[in-house]
């Protein structure tokens, strides 16, 4: 398919038969995903002057606490800051991390209390499945942790597990608490192509990106390497990917966001390299709290 036939193509957001999402990514997957991709980023509106990238991690298991120490080194080594979707349980248990975290400069980003349905705390919940205030309680927990832990008022949220757990109920508490941001939407499958624009409520919502031969997925280590028939599986190949996405991002001046497992990223030294390729292609990066509106 060429790239003038394109214009033929529905986009994914709008398709709401699962079957027929499904065959359409396998398609455009297979035969045009790099075109698809420009096309698709192209029509966003980016909100900073130039090509700009925003890095962040979504901490889950006690792996990825472990991996915090040698993440903060690397952000360090190569200057770079990100932002850190932490949940409260994690920040009572291992305060001293975290706290090193915000004093280096990154930024904290509500994961609930106890990420439902994190086998540590909360198995068998499901954050869609809560009411209203159940769901509000989760995220106003982890306000208070992070105030009186971290000595910060947070401004952003992250549904855990996204998409299919997201639901529309998180703007209306969000705004109720005073919050600026969600991130917890697929660019694949959200308006604004991939770059933030206002929700409901005066919340922004950040979508989270795909990448450049898998435009119709989240590019994140699950989806490309670890659920079990990866996108990718190959750690190497991850890498290349990721670098191939930030070039062309650079090129044509758009806006991307990333999440990932931070235990996944540092094994194989994929996370240096992923920090080197930002620096290499000499692109903004940024964080959340500086798209407020
Ligand atoms: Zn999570």
């Amino acid at each position: 398919m060429d790239f003038k036939m394109m214009r033929w193509v529905p986009f994914y957001g709008p398709v709401k038969n699962r079957y027929a999402a499904y065959f359409l990514r396998k398609i455009i997957h297979a035969t045009c995903p790099e075109q698809y991709f420009v096309r698709f980023m192209s029509q966003q509106v980016n909100p900073c002057a130039n090509a700009t990238y925003a890095l962040t991690f979504d901490f889950d298991f006690e792996k990825d606490i472990e991996a915090f120490p040698y993440l903060l080194d690397m952000l360090k080594e190569k200057n770079i800051k990100a932002g850190f979707a932490v949940i409260g349980k994690f920040v009572e248990k291992y305060p001293d991390i975290h706290k090193r975290a915000v004093d280096e400069g990154h930024e904290i980003i509500n994961h609930t209390y106890t990420h439902p349905d994190n086998p540590h705390w909360a198995p068998d919940r499901y954050f869609n499945k809560l009411s209203y205030a159940e769901q509000k309680s989760e995220i106003e927990k982890a306000h208070e942790v992070y105030q009186k832990v971290l000595g910060i008022e947070c401004i952003g949220f992250r549904t855990p597990h996204y998409g299919n757990l997201h639901t529309e109920s998180v703007y209306s508490i969000l705004s109720e608490l005073g919050y600026k941001y969600s991130s917890s939407t697929a660019a694949c499958a959200y308006k604004g192509f991939g770059a933030p624009s206002e929700h409901s409520h005066g919340i922004m919502e950040i979508p989270t990106g795909c990448s450049l031969h898998f435009p119709l997925a989240i590019f994140d280590s699950w989806n490309m390497l670890r659920k079990k028939k990866p996108f990718l599986g190959d750690d190497n190949l991850f890498v290349e990917e990721f670098d191939a996405t930030i070039k062309v991002v650079k090129e044509h001046n758009l806006f991307i966001t990333h999440y990932f497992d931070p235990y996944d990223i540092v094994v194989n030294n994929k996370l240096e390299r992923v920090l080197d390729s930002i620096n290499q292609h000499n692109i903004n990066t940024l964080l959340y709290r500086y798209l407020i509106f």
